[in-house]
């Protein structure tokens, strides 16, 4: 196989920026075929539920169920699979689960309230959700890293109950991810994925009770049908394909830069991979890492397309320009592979999630550093965050008047609601003014 061809960039030079944008285009859900078998799916799920459900599991994952409770996995199967795995893995998965909790155990909001010198007392109320759907994606890979970062914030903020779905292409249980449920403590685990998990979790069937909320990544099927039920029930966020941006500033071994880079494009063919130095010759020896590590990696097709069609190795004249380029791609993953990230810190406005310094691989951050991996991707850092805690807690106001409160500020009410020619407002404030 041939080494991939990364383009090459300098920073302001030529048609620099053109270039650019057109390799970080990535619209999520924007075809329109996938878009009507979508809805056709969530349109029957709707209407036949398990029928449905079934028919269409046994249809794109290759199955031959005869209903609805073969595809549920029971408490027993879930512990049989935890009991059935090596020491090591156990171990592995305990030593990510636990340091995922402690993280998020942080996020917690608590409730509050204030009292002001009339009496009145205004707060908020913080609950959790009662019922939450996880997607555990499955179709190409399986991921029990996912169950943990979904499940366990979902936990931590007091979720009642978690019904959680990933697909078992060709009945083929992934016992990794069975087991990472038990651990986390999802209730119930349904063995289905794509659209019609995300109709049987938003509409509820006879089987699969109806959430509140739906969370987790997955392919444009999965993310096209989060889209569509939003509204009808919260979403996390609709996740596009995996991204790192490395920050170098030529002192970092390039066999590690490069096996950074290759561990977001092994995802997924459509995974963005860029690299920003101001050192050509540090990127002129990346590329050579690349070409010479690409052979002993077991996904190299994956790779070698995710670098031909979307990464990038970028020269800039120094590391504020470096900072000035993060800030517009806004990545999902950024590694600030550089002597002093405090430095750079400061300047960073927009990524998901921040890597500080040469010893810190995002593949940690995959796994067990601790944080969530479901990240913003394609440049929604911008305006949204990590999935967490605070994703499955809601806020209620808390207002209470006392006598004198309301008589005072039934004043402002009152003018504001004639203002706005609303008079059963306006005498519903008056109501509580004390006579002169
Ligand atoms: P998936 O579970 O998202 O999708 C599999 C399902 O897609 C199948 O069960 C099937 O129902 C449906 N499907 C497939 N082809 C279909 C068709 N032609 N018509 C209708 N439905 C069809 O699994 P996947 O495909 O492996 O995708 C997982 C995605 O999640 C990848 O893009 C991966 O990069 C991403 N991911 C992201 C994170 C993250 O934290 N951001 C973590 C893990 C995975």
């Amino acid at each position: 196989m041939s080494a991939p061809t990364v383009t090459r960039l300098v920073y302001g030079r030529g048609d620099f920026d053109a270039r650019l944008d057109q390799l970080l285009a990535w619209e999520t859900v924007s075809d329109t075929s996938v878009n009507q078998v979508v809805d056709g799916v969530l349109a029957d799920v709707r209407r036949r539920g398990d029928a449905a459900v079934v028919e269409y599991t046994n249809r794109f994952d290759r199955l031959s169920t005869a209903d609805m409770a073969e595809l549920e996995m029971g408490p027993e199967r879930l512990q049989q699979a935890l009991d059935g795995l090596s020491d090591e893995q156990r171990q592995a998965l305990e030593t990510a689960a636990q340091r995922v909790r402690s993280y998020h155990e942080h996020q917690l909001q608590q409730s509050w309230q204030y009292t002001e010198a009339d009496g009145t007392m205004l707060g908020q109320q913080v609950t959790p959700m009662d019922r939450v759907g996880i997607y555990v994606p499955g179709g190409k890979a399986s991921y029990p890293s996912s169950v943990l970062m979904n499940a366990i914030p979902a936990k931590v903020a007091g979720v009642s109950e978690i019904i959680m779905v990933v697909p078992t292409p060709d009945g083929e249980i992934n016992e990794l991810v069975m087991a990472a449920a038990c651990l986390a403590g999802v209730d119930r685990v349904f063995c289905v994925g794509g659209a019609q998990a995300v109709a049987a979790l938003a509409y509820g069937t006879e089987t699969v009770p109806r959430v509140d909320k739906i969370v987790g990544p997955g392919n444009i099927y999965v993310a096209t049908a989060k889209r569509a039920v939003f509204g009808l029930v919260g979403i996390d966020m609709i996740a596009g394909p995996s991204e790192i941006l490395v920050v170098c500033d030529g002192q970092t071994d390039p066999d590690w830069v490069a096996m950074d880079l290759f561990s977001q494009a092994e995802h997924d063919e459509d995974a963005q991979s860029i690299l920003i130095c101001p050192d050509a010759a540090y990127l002129d020896a990346v590329s050579a890492s690349i070409a010479k590590l690409l052979p002993t990696m077991e996904r190299r097709e994956i790779i070698t397309k995710s670098l031909n069609d979307r990464a990038a190795l970028i020269e800039v004249a120094d590391l504020d320009q470096a900072v000035e380029l993060v800030n517009r791609i806004a990545p999902e993953h950024l590694e600030l592979s550089v002597e002093d990230p405090d430095a750079l810190l400061p300047k960073i406005r927009h990524a998901g999630a921040i890597f500080m310094g040469r010893y810190t691989a995002e593949a940690l951050g995959d796994y067990c550093a601790g944080p969530n991996h479901v990240l913003p991707t394609s440049g929604t850092a911008r305006f949204s965050s990590p999935l967490g805690v605070y994703d499955f807690q809601k806020r209620s106001s808390l207002i209470r008047f006392s006598a004198d409160g309301a008589s005072e500020l039934g004043q402002t009410a009152s003018v504001l609601a004639r203002g706005e020619g609303l008079t059963a407002h306006a005498r519903s404030a008056e109501y509580r003014i004390k006579p002169e």
